[in-house]
């Protein structure tokens, strides 16, 4: 089963106006080089719109995504985006459950499999972000912590609903320290995943994108892109570096 490679760069609480515009026209100029798999960017909230303009001057393919979204459609809720804004604003896909909005924003599983549902009712593409802690992973539960994050949108989307984003696999004790999952320790966790899910439809398993995150770097990324069950990755720090983005891309093939 061939999937499409997919290399997704958040950028998190970081950029300015000429910042975003320099990243993103390097990493354009770049992409000539890349062209099979899909790049996509998430820049905070308020420069959304100015990504979105730079991205149709430059006629680019890079797409473009939210960091995260209300799981009301609309309303009262101050200080809050919604999924139909974000497509207003041109998104095609937004992160849900990324292991900051998780533990620093005390995002449970239902909180996430909702703004899941919300995400996907309104056209966008989810890349629903699940993974273990250090301490979940060092007392062997890490299996477990990952499929009770992936049970709960499938609880309320079932298996074809859950087909209509992308899954993050992203080890929190990956995120942003320097310390990569090896290629093997990704790719067991992608493999169970993916059994996870044949158990339900052995089909739509196999279409599943799964990407890999935690700090994906210039030098890791061949090795990890390479396993079977490894189809690109969610890029934090390396995002903000545009050579190193280029590098990851073209090691996604
Ligand atoms: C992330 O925030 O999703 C991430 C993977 O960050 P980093 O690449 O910096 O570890």
């Amino acid at each position: 089963m061939v999937r499409q490679a997919i290399v997704a760069g958040n950028w998190k609480m970081h950029g300015t106006r000429a910042e975003n515009q320099q990243l993103l026209q390097t990493i354009n100029d770049g992409l000539a080089a890349v062209t099979a798999s899909q790049v996509l960017v998430f820049p905070t909230y308020v420069y959304i719109q100015q990504v979105a303009e730079l991205i149709t001057e430059m006629n680019s393919p890079i797409g473009l995504g939210g960091q995260n979204l209300s799981e009301h459609a609309k309303g009262a809720y101050t200080g809050e985006i919604s999924a139909a804004m974000l497509k207003d604003l041109e998104c095609s896909h937004v992160l849900v459950g990324h292991s900051e909005r998780r533990s620093l924003y005390h995002e449970s599983n239902q909180l996430v499999a909702s703004k899941f549902i919300a995400a996907s009712e309104a056209g966008l593409t989810p890349v629903f972000c699940v993974g273990e802690s250090l301490a979940e992973r060092e007392s062997g539960r890490t299996m477990d912590i990952v499929f009770r994050q992936i049970d709960a949108v499938l609880d309320i989307a079932g298996m074809t609903g859950l087909c209509k984003g992308i899954i993050a696999y992203e080890p929190v004790w990956a995120i942003g320290t320097g310390v990569t999952a090896s290629p093997q320790q990704a790719q067991d966790v992608h493999h169970e995943i993916r059994s996870h899910l044949a158990e339900l439809d052995e089909q739509l398993a196999n279409e599943m994108q799964i990407l890999y995150g935690g700090s994906v770097n210039a030098t890791n990324a061949t090795e990890l892109f390479a396993m079977e069950d490894i189809d690109g990755g969610l890029i934090g720090g390396a995002a903000l570096k545009a050579d190193d983005f280029l590098k990851i891309c073209i090691a996604a093939g």
